[in-house]
């Protein structure tokens, strides 16, 4: 199955600081699209209510799909800054889509990570994690990777591929754990033969927030189209994989006849778990998906974002609204929402007619751990 080896790479992590890596070397523009510093390893992951998983292998720093509303680059703002500055990126957060560094591959620390994540006492994991490992959590595994240079390009592809298979066929071979795949790209296609290998200890799950084309293309301006998802779900069930939905994040303009459409294409595909949570609002997201609005000359209901307390408002009511419509299409028992915590505060809760039925309410799902077949 090691038909990736790590010895083929062309692609040099960079070796100094200020060197961005073979890009650096091979072009006067600067594009940060090259190869990080530090490699790809198995971490614990920081998911609070999420039911995810309890690790995450991470590819690369950085995402081409360039989604407005990505949590992501605020932890890049704040932890990776200094670094992402030497190649090239002075606002992590404003300049989310534009740099992808892929994580160099060391066998030995990911066999190391990996045998951490192995022998780690269930009795010390969240129980909502499932023992699994997510590909990816800050990035995602199947991006198409964007160089100026063909020959860079190339090598940079390649890399990716083996970061992902070779990591995989040693976590299949070598551990018990569990792996869910989460990506917007019907590139994992290409993978559906090596995720069946794992039998049940793998979930395959996409991002699928609307059906709508149009839409997702402006808040997701890089990400292959919701319909090109839809058929790799479709594909991915045809092939025998265990499937789940990501309605993840809606947006505001998600009216209830998309939302409708959205479960009622999730439910044929008999998905283990469907999670939904619209927008929230984190670092500068609501500041991008501003200017991309304005760069498109369009008006998005942005106005739900204004203040602490509108946000909530629409955030409660878009929950409730998919809960409604999974209880009409007979997919509730498959629905996991994912209330963001903070609409567990008091101010909020006193809002509701009746706050204590609204606090039970969120409970259910913060406790609720996401089935695995
Ligand atoms: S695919 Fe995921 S990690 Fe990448 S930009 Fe979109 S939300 Fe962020």
């Amino acid at each position: 199955m090691n038909s990736l080896q790590p010895e083929l790479l062309e692609v040099a992590p960079p070796t100094r600081a200020g060197d961005r890596g073979s890009v650096g070397r091979h072009t006067a523009k600067k594009t940060p699209v090259g190869m990080w510093s530090s490699p790809a390893v198995i971490a614990e992951n920081n998911f609070i209510y999420k039911s995810l998983s309890n690790w995450a292998f991470n590819v690369a720093v950085g995402c081409s799909h360039a989604c407005r509303f990505c949590y992501v680059p605020s932890a890049a703002t704040i932890k990776q800054g200094p670094k992402l500055a030497e190649y090239g990126v002075k606002d992590p957060d404003a300049e989310w889509g534009d740099y992808v560094l892929l994580r160099p591959w060391d066998e030995a620390k990911f066999l190391a990570s990996l045998r951490t994540a192995q022998n780690t006492p269930k009795r010390l994991l969240k129980p909502d994690g499932n023992r699994a490992v997510m590909y990816c959590s800050t990035t995602d595994p199947y991006q198409v990777i964007h160089h100026t240079d063909p020959d860079q390009q190339k090598g940079l592809s390649q890399h990716a591929r083996l970061l992902v298979r070779r990591s995989l066929q040693l976590i299949r071979d070598q551990s018990d754990l569990n792996v869910r795949i989460l990506t917007r790209s019907p590139l994992a296609r290409a993978d559906f033969d090596l995720f069946k290998s794992f039998g049940p200890r793998l979930l395959f799950g996409m991002s699928l927030p609307t059906l709508r084309n149009d839409l997702a293309k402006v808040y997701e301006p890089k990400a292959p189209a919701p319909s090109q998802r839809l058929a790799a779900l479709r594909a991915a069930r045809e092939a025998g994989l265990n499937v789940y939905v990501a309605m993840a994040p809606t947006y505001p303009e998600c009216d209830e006849g998309d939302l409708r459409a959205t479960l009622k294409a999730a439910a044929e595909l008999e998905p283990v778990t469907i999670f939904h949570e619209p927008i929230n609002i984190r670092a500068e997201n609501v500041e991008r998906i501003n200017a991309q609005a304005d760069s498109l000359g369009i008006n998005l209901q942005t106005h739900v974002f204004s203040t602490r307390e509108q946000w909530q408002d629409y955030a409660v009511s878009a929950l409730q609204t998919v809960e409604r419509l999974a209880k009409e299409i007979g997919v509730a028992e498959q629905l996991h929402l994912w209330p963001d915590k903070s609409l567990g505060s008091a101010s909020v809760a006193n809002r509701m007619s009746k706050p204590a039925e609204y606090l039970r309410w969120l409970g259910k799902y913060w406790g609720r751990i996401s089935e695995w077949p």
